[in-house]
């Protein structure tokens, strides 16, 4: 053994370093974009050295579920402002919808979003490729490109250039991604009941607040995620239902599970974190599909969270410019929520401060759970020769959050003049500081990345 002491690029004293195991107290090295050790008082020197006494540190959020818009849809977004928020929100990578962009529906929109990514984000990322009706045919090639898995709407999906799966090309895509070996995400919900409930209260001219949410009822999610199931079932597909928002939802899922269908499920933050009374005190900023919901529902999901029933969290992000959140016909706003940058803090905060939830869970639904679904092999967890995407966590530093500090292009979000007490001081994604600590990101650096093959 060399008694050379070790020169690392970053070291990290005497943080809280939470992986999906627990958490204990202990010094972290990162070296050549990985984590070069761990243990009690690492032996070494580095460039770059970080006290960590007031830090928890845990595996960079993964975020399976973002709209960055870009290409065709920039002035909502795009990689530059989006990867920024996400950093500073602890994310290290992300994963972006085939949809709100110039629809990534076969080998040329793939290489357009891809090479567009790598030249304007500040952080990795994979691709989503759409599963729409007329581009069966282009599964392979999406595959053969690197896409993560297909995304499927079963509900209109408000972009006329991503039309709804109906139930055969839902069928077809699956049959064709199980043989890809790739999972299908859904957007779940029953498009027969919500453009019924929808059509009844727009005739009537009731366009509120509560005739939207009443227009997509927990009933719609269940019933699509009951179809969802069935064909999962038949195919032999993966199946990874998104943005679930109900703990009912949860828990058919995870009954399918342990009758063997390969099912997981996700939920955002903005279920856990906001209610139905949100949405009339925010307005179009909390508008979203499915809805927010009750209170009572909103701890029953934290109740199914807690007993191993959400697989992933993924944030939704989903922004669009101002002039699309100000109709006075509820019905017409754009629905999306945009929260890239305060999701895993307040999520973190409300999990582990506030509920006294385990560090590690949070590190199991925002990481290694996400890796493991995607094959993103060597990330998700604080192992050593793991890639080093670290995210710092301050506990203790009150503040509000304000418009003027976000960093995506539009000045919206959820969650402005909300008081937190955690903050993320610093994101490190393959060693490089992404956020914090007043470091300089070397640009054009992002990479595409692409599912281990099994
Ligand atoms: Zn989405």
């Amino acid at each position: 053994m060399s008694t050379t002491a070790a020169a690392y690029d970053i070291l990290i004293r005497g943080a809280t370093l939470v992986d999906a195991q627990g958490q204990r107290r202990g010094d972290l090295a990162v070296a050549d974009g990985k984590i070069a050790a761990m243990g009690q008082h690492l032996d070494g020197h580095a460039r770059q050295t970080i006290d960590g006494e007031h830090f928890f540190v845990l595996p960079g959020y993964i975020d399976a579920h973002v709209h960055l818009n870009e290409p065709g849809r920039e002035h909502w977004e795009g990689f530059a402002s989006g990867s920024a928020a996400l950093a500073a929100g602890g994310c290290t990578c992300f994963v972006d919808m085939p949809l709100n962009s110039t629809p990534v529906l076969d080998a040329a929109s793939f290489a357009a979003k891809a090479d567009t990514l790598k030249q304007h984000s500040r952080l990795d990322g994979a691709l989503w490729g759409g599963l729409v009706p007329g581009n069966l045919a282009r599964m392979k090639e999406l595959a053969d490109c690197g896409v993560i898995g297909f995304k499927a709407f079963m509900s209109n999906s408000g972009m006329d250039d991503f039309p709804r799966s109906d139930h055969a090309t839902l069928q077809e895509g699956m049959a064709r991604a199980a043989d890809l070996k790739l999972p299908v995400a859904v957007h779940a919900e029953s498009d027969e009941m919500t453009s019924r409930l929808t059509r009844d209260r727009q005739t009537r001219g009731s366009c509120g607040i509560r005739d939207y949410l009443d227009s997509r009822p927990i009933e719609a999610e269940l019933e699509a995620i009951a179809e969802a199931l069935d064909l999962a079932r038949q195919t032999g597909c993966s199946l990874h239902v998104v943005h679930v928002s109900s703990a009912s939802g949860l828990e058919m899922i995870a009954q399918a599970r342990a009758k063997g269908v390969d099912v997981t499920s996700e939920t955002c933050p903005h279920y856990l974190l906001l209610e139905e009374q949100d949405v009339f005190r925010l307005g179009p900023a909390a508008k979203c599909a499915p809805p927010l919901r009750s209170a009572v529902e909103k701890k029953r999901l934290w109740e199914a969270l807690q007993s191993g029933l959400v697989a992933t969290i993924g944030s939704d992000h989903s922004p669009s410019p101002p002039n699309l959140k100000t109709s006075a016909n509820f019905f017409q706003v754009w629905g999306g929520i945009a929260g890239a940058q305060h999701n895993y803090p307040l999520l973190f905060e409300e999990a582990v401060l506030r509920r006294k939830i385990a560090p590690s869970v949070i590190a199991r639904l925002t990481a290694l759970h996400v890796a493991k679904r995607f094959r993103l092999p060597n990330k998700g967890d604080l192992r050593v020769g793991w890639d080093a995407d670290l995210v710092l966590v301050d506990p203790d530093s009150p503040h509000e959050i304000k418009a003027d500090d976000l960093l995506t292009r539009h000045k919206l979000s959820a969650y402005v003049g909300r008081p937190t007490r955690v903050n993320v001081t610093a994101t490190i994604a393959r060693g490089r500081i992404v956020h914090g600590l007043g470091q300089s990101i070397p640009q054009h650096s992002a990479r595409i990345l692409r599912p281990n093959p099994l």
